[in-house]
């Protein structure tokens, strides 16, 4: 077993490029590699036995947790039965078409068809092509630029690492491209005017915002995208009215608004989606993630009336529209989505996101809040994140170099919970799987504890 997984290990370190990995100290063995095994609920193991409590759901992925047999067997089923169709002209497959169902049925109001894809970069890949095609419909051709906000995350592709505005994903990468902007992240913690109360800092990135639009000129911007709460940007609430505020700026100037809800929908911060939590009322609506809990890769754009009527307009010009890929609604993918959306139904797994986040959170504030390098412990439903500070009263940030955040993470891991050091700023995220129990929670709460303390009290 040991000598196994030493040539695994070696294997690993020779042969496999793995994403988001420091490639030269991953190659030369300077940092671990570690074989994950199986999976059950929160848990997880790896192939020594080891055992941690995954508080990060994979990539805020796993929301049902692990080893759920219902979508097992669902894909195991699809599989013997028809393992793959194509979607194309019109064909489908009966989960392919429930799964539509479901989706609309759960989407906020004034929502019409589902697009799939497999991941929520190619979602929002075709998201970016939909506005474009609208626009070109309407006959508005320089109607195309696309507002994202700083520490948005839409992905790592060409066109959706440059919607992404986080340094690391553009560094070295030509990124971002024409035609995307990126204006103000709604980041309250970080605003550089500190007198400003959360509505004023909501309105100033709405003023930025419309000062954008100005300067650019109305006609030339088509679309602004946004997580509802930023999320890999530092899992960051909206500050007061923000949502409310921003639209009004869209609604002035013909701007499509896209929700990307890759981490957001099908229940995480306890509401179905969250454009309903935080009054959102988007044209556009990117999911992936917690639409089949990663038991399948599957990815979609809910696509409202409004935007359908038009794009159907375009095909009855210029025929059958040109956007598909070979493994759009893959059944298998597609199966494990109506098991997925059931069995969050049936565990009640929407109200546990809110109730028993909203307990984890406020234990998380309780035990590390007054902690002298805590800045900040925030979130919404299912979702957490401590910001770590050299100062809290003067709000003194670290040195990146320092990697304080990634410290803390990797002492967690040693405590036997799963934490995430976020990319940008020394941030430790939690999106544990929409299972956790209270119990489950107070054992994170208290091994971040130990950790902050343990990492502290050696610097
Ligand atoms: N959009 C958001 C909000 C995300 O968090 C992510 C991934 O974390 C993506 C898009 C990209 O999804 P994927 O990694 O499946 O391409």
């Amino acid at each position: 077993m040991l000598d196994q997984s030493n040539e695994l290990a070696a294997w690993d370190r020779d042969h496999f490029f793995h994403p988001s990995t420091h490639m030269g100290t991953h190659a030369r063995g300077e940092s671990p590699t570690r074989i994950i095994a199986g999976g059950e609920g929160v848990t997880i193991w790896d192939n020594s036995g080891r055992k941690s409590i995954d508080a990060f759901a994979g990539l805020y992925c796993v929301n049902v947790g692990y080893g759920r047999q219902k979508i097992s067997d669902a894909i195991a089923a699809q599989a013997r039965n028809l393992a793959y169709y194509h979607a194309y002209v019109g064909h489908g497959t009966e989960a392919s078409i429930t799964l539509s169902k479901m989706i609309i049925d759960r989407a906020p109001q004034g929502m019409s068809r589902v697009y799939f894809g497999l991941s929520g970069s190619d979602a929002n890949e075709t998201n970016i092509k939909l506005i474009w095609y609208y626009n070109n419909v309407l006959g508005r051709p320089e109607k195309k630029k696309i507002i994202s906000r700083w520490r948005g995350y839409h992905g790592s592709g060409v066109m959706t690492g440059s919607l992404t505005g986080l340094d690391l994903f553009h560094n070295a990468f030509d990124l971002p491209r024409a035609p995307i902007l990126h204006t103000e992240a709604p980041y309250y913690f970080r605003r550089a005017d500190r007198s400003m109360s959360e509505e004023q800092f909501s309105q100033h990135c709405a003023d930025k915002l419309e000062e954008m639009i100005l300067a650019e000129g109305p006609d030339t911007v088509a679309a602004f995208i946004g997580e509802p709460i930023l999320g890999t940007g530092g899992i960051v609430p909206p500050p007061a009215l923000y949502w409310e505020k921003i639209q009004t700026v869209l609604k002035k100037y013909d701007v499509l608004l896209v929700a990307d809800e890759v981490v957001t929908g099908f229940g995480r911060l306890g509401t179905m989606f969250g454009s309903d939590h935080y009054g959102i009322k988007p044209d556009l609506i990117t999911i992936a993630k917690g639409l089949t809990s990663a038991y399948a890769p599957l990815s979609g754009v809910i696509v409202s009336d409004k935007v359908w009527q038009v794009l159907v307009q375009g095909s009855d010009k210029l025929g059958s529209i040109g956007h598909g890929w070979t493994y759009s609604a893959h059944p298998i993918c597609v199966a494990a989505g109506v098991a997925n959306l059931e069995l969050i139904d049936e565990m009640d797994l929407v109200t546990n996101a809110g109730e028993t986040g909203a307990y984890f959170r406020a234990e998380l504030a309780k035990a590390v809040g007054g902690h002298k390098n805590v800045g900040e412990v925030r979130g919404d439903g299912m979702l957490a994140a401590i910001e770590f500070v050299a100062d809290r009263n003067d709000r003194v940030f670290f040195d990146a170099s320092q990697k304080i955040g990634p410290q803390v993470a990797t002492a967690l891991a040693e405590c036997g919970v799963i934490g995430r050091a976020m990319p940008q700023g020394d941030i430790l995220g939690f999106a544990p799987p929409l299972c956790l129990t209270r119990e489950e929670a107070d054992i994170v709460v208290s091994k971040t504890a130990d950790a902050v303390n343990s990492v502290f009290a050696n610097l």
